[in-house]
């Protein structure tokens, strides 16, 4: 008989691995709190790059996702034409270590002058005297990408269960079992946890303590406005794209993937001070706001994703930069699911590091 997988959160996390083993003939039941995307996917600047990360199996996890999101796309027949992303957050020697250190793990990058830069962005203000363009980096919304995958899980037969909140885990002798819902126990073979900073809350009545950064994020959204931007652009205190409807989307901090700040000024001056930036970059624009997106990011302990087994019978895959991770960790992680063996880029990864012998 085929084992029957409870995927729990339905975020991009959770809907890449439905769709993955759904696609692979698995049976699966994904149970979701909420709407679809209603945790940080709904709220994310979707930016999908390595050209930020946290140690060098991290860089290679993110480049192989970079190649994972344009397999999906082929799956998913749609189109993958990286916008690219020009950067130059760094400056001096900040700016040469960062080059230096991708060019020299083969991340593709150019360097680019103000000239080119201003060929590339001719509505830039200001542009620096140098940046570096990585033509591989792309943006895509993970909660359209949420939609699509389950759509397609569901037209591999995936059930998606929403508005149903998991309570708890059920035990058996040596096993878990399944969830606890208010509308009763749905018993599984295998649980996957995809639910984001609702993880520590499921996995301490089991005596296991997940820690989890307080890292809460803010994302701007504008009204839309003629083209303006065709590249995802960051500068040293404004990450920005402009989406197919003319919308800039912004985060409210400067290098949000490593903003370390634990809480955020109130919406209001978040908001003032992210249309400043974006008026600055671009003064012959009239920019007006048309949201703020609040949510925190979901940030294991120390930075980095925590994917794997936790007990006989439940794995868990909780991480940031999961807009670019994702797809990549579905497929990895079906391969685990389904009995192919011990993955090894995500060996450095596994969450057994918080739990301890
Ligand atoms: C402002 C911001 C900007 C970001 N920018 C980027 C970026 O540029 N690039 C990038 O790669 N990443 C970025 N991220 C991070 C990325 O969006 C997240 O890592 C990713 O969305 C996580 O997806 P997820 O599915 O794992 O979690 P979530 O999207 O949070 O989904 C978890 C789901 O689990 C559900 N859930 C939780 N508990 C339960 C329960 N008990 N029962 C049932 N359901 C439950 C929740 O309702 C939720 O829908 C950003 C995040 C934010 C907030």
């Amino acid at each position: 008989m085929q084992p029957r997988f409870l995927i729990l959160g339905a975020g991009i996390t959770g809907a890449a691995l439905a769709h993955r083993l759904a696609r692979n003939g698995a049976s699966v039941t994904l149970v979701e709190a909420g709407l679809p995307a209603s945790g940080a996917s709904g709220r994310s600047f979707g930016w999908v790059n390595a050209s930020f990360f946290l140690s060098e199996a991290h860089f290679h996890l993110r480049h192989a996702a970079m190649a994972a999101h344009r397999d999906l796309a082929a799956e998913l027949k749609r189109p993958w034409q990286p916008e690219g992303c020009i950067w130059y957050q760094e400056q001096g020697e900040g700016f040469d270590h960062t080059a230096a250190t991708l060019q020299s793990m083969g991340y593709p990058l150019r360097l680019l002058d103000r000239a080119a830069i201003t060929a590339l962005e001719p509505r830039l203000a200001d542009p620096p005297d140098r940046a570096l363009f990585f033509p591989g980096e792309a943006a895509r919304d993970p909660a359209a990408l949420t939609e699509e995958l389950l759509a397609a899980a569901s037209a591999q037969g995936a059930h998606l269960l929403c508005g149903l909140r998991v309570t708890g885990l059920t035990q058996g002798d040596d096993r878990i079992t399944g969830i606890r819902t208010d509308a009763g126990d749905i018993p599984a073979d295998h649980t996957v946890l995809c639910t984001g900073n609702g993880t520590p809350a499921l996995l301490a009545p089991l005596g296991l303590s997940f820690p989890m950064l307080p890292r809460p994020g803010a994302l701007m959204v504008t009204r839309p406005l003629p083209p303006l931007l065709h590249h995802i652009l960051a500068t040293p205190d404004q990450e920005v794209r402009q989406d197919a409807e003319g919308r800039l989307i912004a985060p409210a901090s400067a290098h949000h993937q490593a903003d370390a700040a634990e809480t955020i000024a109130a919406p209001q001056a978040l908001e003032d001070a992210t249309l400043m930036r974006l008026r600055h970059l671009f003064p012959n624009a009239f920019i007006r706001p048309d949201r703020l997106l609040l949510a925190d990011r979901p940030v294991p302990g120390d930075g980095l994703p925590a994917i794997g087994p936790v007990l006989p019978g439940l794995s868990m895959a909780v991480m940031h930069s999961g807009a670019t991770l994702a797809p990549l960790v579905a497929d990895v992680m079906a391969l685990e699911l389904t009995g192919q063996g011990s993955q090894p880029p995500l060996a450095p990864f596994r969450p057994a590091r918080f739990f301890g012998p």
